[in-house]
């Protein structure tokens, strides 16, 4: 069938293009038995993301939706030695086993993950008068992916790369009669950014270890 399909050509591209990491293994597999859920984004995707944050010198990162330090530390790695990664995690459970990854990883010194629900750690960040991000990632709870974006945008320079993670659904975000507060979410994320001159984006469909989904990638214009 077609998902063992997309199954096994990850798995193709993955032997091929990004080398059996142990580190990373043992990431998964520590996710595995503190009982997280397996939503972290695949390898090719953290792949791609540790990519975007080369190809844009990113130095500077926020995350919306640590989990277990997954992603955080595909993109992490790239950070150069004084760059800085936050990332903003609601469940405590998540944050404690993302921290003893990112340790595992080597990259505790530049990633501080931080408690609560997002909406409230960012409008700490802005308190703080946090310096504008290179890239910002999305990926927490979808219902508030339009209020994420706009604090995106706040934090944000002309230059900056923004992602979102899980915007096709397994195609249901095309349902507009959808009561799904996650596809509503997405749809309105969508509507946003579509609405937003600041913006310009695309989403690429993916299909793949992680099923059929996709991933919004967008830059703040000069
Ligand atoms: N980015 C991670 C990765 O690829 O490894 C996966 C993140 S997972 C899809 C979403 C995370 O967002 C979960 O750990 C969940 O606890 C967290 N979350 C859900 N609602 C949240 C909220 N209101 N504020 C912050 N984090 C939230």
């Amino acid at each position: 069938n077609e998902n063992r399909a997309w199954s096994l050509v990850d798995d193709y591209i993955a032997e091929r293009l990004i080398p059996h990491d142990a580190v990373l293994a043992q990431v998964l597999a520590a996710n595995w038995l503190a009982g997280l859920p397996a939503i972290d984004v695949s390898a090719s995707q953290g792949k791609l993301l540790q990519l975007l944050v080369r190809m844009n010198r990113a130095a500077r990162i926020l995350e919306i939706g640590t989990l277990g330090g997954y992603s955080t530390i595909w993109m992490a790695r790239a950070l150069p030695y004084d760059g800085r990664l936050i990332s903003l995690e609601l469940d405590p459970h998540h944050a404690k086993t993302a921290r003893s990854n990112l340790a595992l990883a080597g990259v505790d010194g530049i990633v501080e993950i931080r408690v609560g629900t997002a909406l409230e750690q960012l409008a700490k960040l802005e308190e703080e008068g946090t310096e504008p991000f290179d890239l910002i990632f999305i990926d927490a709870d979808k219902p508030n992916n339009p209020a994420y974006l706009q604090w995106a945008l706040r934090f944000s320079r002309p230059g900056t790369v923004i992602v979102g993670d899980n915007v096709v659904r397994e195609g249901e975000i095309i349902d507009y009669h959808s009561t799904d507060p996650r596809v509503q979410g997405v749809r309105a994320f969508y509507d946003l950014i579509a609405s937003e001159p600041r913006l310009s984006a695309t989403a690429i469909q993916t299909v793949g270890s992680k099923g059929y989904d996709g991933f919004l990638i967008g830059i703040v214009n000069g």
